[in-house]
């Protein structure tokens, strides 16, 4: 139900208060409460989070979703969620509700992480306090400010002719194949960022970078920004210690792939595409 309603991001709430009831997104630890209705699965929907009977350590505003007032909270441990509340990981919530609210589920679980991770100031030490305008915490002695982090990464579909690069990970967990991906290093574009990381993972040199789209992955505060490439030259080889395999792979010989959810997967699918309808031109 959450899926088609619109978000508007807010750092403040309107000065305007809305009366009505606002949906909240209460994180334990890293799990999020969701709420099993007769009509699906939600989050709770309240007046007042005094009604979830679990202690409220901190709370940040996130916006509006379709008029209501959204916030992200921190609970204890207490004595349970409701009857018809549960906790629940992030990628679960993607299951159960689909992108737009893994999407403000992630949002709500890095707010409410690098609140908790940045009490105190990294350069003087002295307890921080949240900014009044901005999503930031400020040192109240030396002026510092700590923004919500936010690590960009590259991931790359690299094609040459019919077949799709795709590695092995060493810490995937199962015998997954997905596309090279890696974090952007400080002074770097993100085109460098993908010669860079291509070339460490496989070998391999790349041509025509295109951005395709991305993602933000909450695992725990990445931006995937993803592109795809062409082979341009060289043989594969296994240099950096991340990848057990390096492999062309046809569309009718895939391995295991990434979950649905991923940009990553999204990426392997536009090859998919791509090799089911190859492009005729036209008056052919
Ligand atoms: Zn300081």
């Amino acid at each position: 139900m959450m899926e088609n309603m619109e978000f508007v991001s807010l750092t403040v709430p309107p000065t305007e208060i809305l009366t009505g009831s606002s949906w909240w997104f209460a994180i334990q630890e890293d799990r999020i409460l969701i709420q099993q209705d007769p009509g699906g699965t939600t989050m709770p929907l309240l007046k007042d989070p005094a009604e979830l009977g679990l202690p409220i350590l901190r709370q940040h505003y996130l916006g509006q979703l379709a008029g209501s007032d959204c916030f992200a909270v921190e609970v204890g441990k207490g004595a349970g969620p409701p009857a018809n509340m549960r906790f629940e990981g992030l990628r679960q919530v993607y299951g159960l509700m689909g992108e737009g609210a893994f999407a403000l589920a992630g949002r709500a679980l890095q707010i409410v992480d690098w609140d908790r991770t940045h009490k105190f100031c990294g350069r003087c030490g002295s307890k921080t306090r949240i900014h009044l305008t901005e999503r930031a915490k400020e040192c109240p002695q030396c002026g510092l400010l700590h923004f919500p982090r936010l690590a960009p990464a590259i991931i790359v579909l690299i094609q040459r002719d019919r077949e799709v690069l795709l590695a092995r990970g060493r810490r995937f967990e199962s015998p997954m194949y997905s596309t090279l991906a890696g974090f952007v290093e400080p002074g770097e574009t993100l085109e460098q960022a993908v010669v860079r990381e291509v070339k460490e993972e496989s070998g391999i040199t790349v041509k025509d970078i295109r951005y395709f789209g991305s993602q933000p992955w909450p695992f725990p505060h990445s931006l995937m920004i993803g592109f795809t490439a062409n082979y341009a030259s060289g043989e594969i080889t296994l240099n950096d210690g991340e990848n057990v395999d390096v492999r062309w792979f046809t569309a009718d010989n895939l391995p295991q792939l990434p979950d649905k959810m991923s940009i990553a997967r999204k990426l392997i699918d536009s090859f998919l595409e791509r090799q089911a309808s190859p492009p005729h031109p036209r008056g052919e």
